[in-house]
């Protein structure tokens, strides 16, 4: 896809998801601490179900010295309501105590520093680095990233490095920051894993899956 067909994409799709007062996570926090942990814990699961042991969690370790005193089976119990949660508080544990350790209890600001802490990868760093910092350095590709990139045409690719190139190449530098919200948002409702609303689709004109579904259908 060509770059201007791209950012007419983005031009429609930010039209339907309006981001409201620079709102673009799914998970609420209030620290870049508690956006870092909270993103630990966001992979595989739900954004609902991260959410909703939040208040439990940081009313216990509010800080990254209290959870760094903790040990990961006396977080178990308060996180249990998400996917993986044993190796999950064995990785919370272990960021915090290199918070501690290495960042003098500071979530530090690049992405390099912030995959070096357990469980933190690229898409992790990116969404912590866009979220609570407003650093924008790449874009976060997740699995509705992955799909929907592939299925508009924006990337060839399923490799969520590769994605991430391909997108960051498409999009002007200031849009970085929305898409990942943006594609989430319509992988979600529109362009969902099964039975995607191709009917209900904004951006069906500028779609390659649509248009091979319409030349197979003939
Ligand atoms: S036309 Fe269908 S496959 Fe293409 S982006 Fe829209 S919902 Fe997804």
């Amino acid at each position: 896809m060509d770059r201007e067909t791209a950012c007419e994409v983005y031009r429609r799709l930010l039209a339907h998801y309006p981001i409201v007062g620079g709102r673009r996570s799914f998970i609420h926090f209030d620290t870049p601490f508690e956006s870092l942990i909270l993103t630990i814990l966001s992979a595989q699961t739900t954004d609902r179900a991260v959410n909703a042991i939040r208040d439990d969690l940081f009313a216990c370790y509010p800080t990254p010295e209290a959870l760094a005193c903790a040990e990961p089976e006396e977080v178990e119990p308060l996180i249990r309501g998400i996917g993986l949660y044993r190796s999950k508080a064995r990785y919370i544990v272990g960021a915090a105590r290199m918070l501690v350790s290495d960042f003098g209890g500071r979530v530090p600001g690049t992405i390099e520093e912030l995959q070096s802490l357990p469980g933190v990868g690229r898409k992790t760093a990116n969404i912590v680095l866009s979220h609570a910092f407003g650093i924008n350095v790449g874009i976060a590709v997740d699995t509705h990233v992955r799909r929907v990139s592939k299925r508009i045409g924006f990337t060839a690719s399923t490799d969520p490095d590769v994605i991430e190139r391909d997108l960051m190449a498409l999009f002007p530098e200031e849009a970085w920051k929305n898409i990942n919200y943006l594609l989430i948002s319509f992988g979600r409702e529109i362009c969902t894993a099964r039975n995607p609303k191709h009917e209900r689709c904004c951006i069906a004109d500028l779609c390659q899956c649509y248009q091979d579904l319409r030349r197979e259908e003939g």
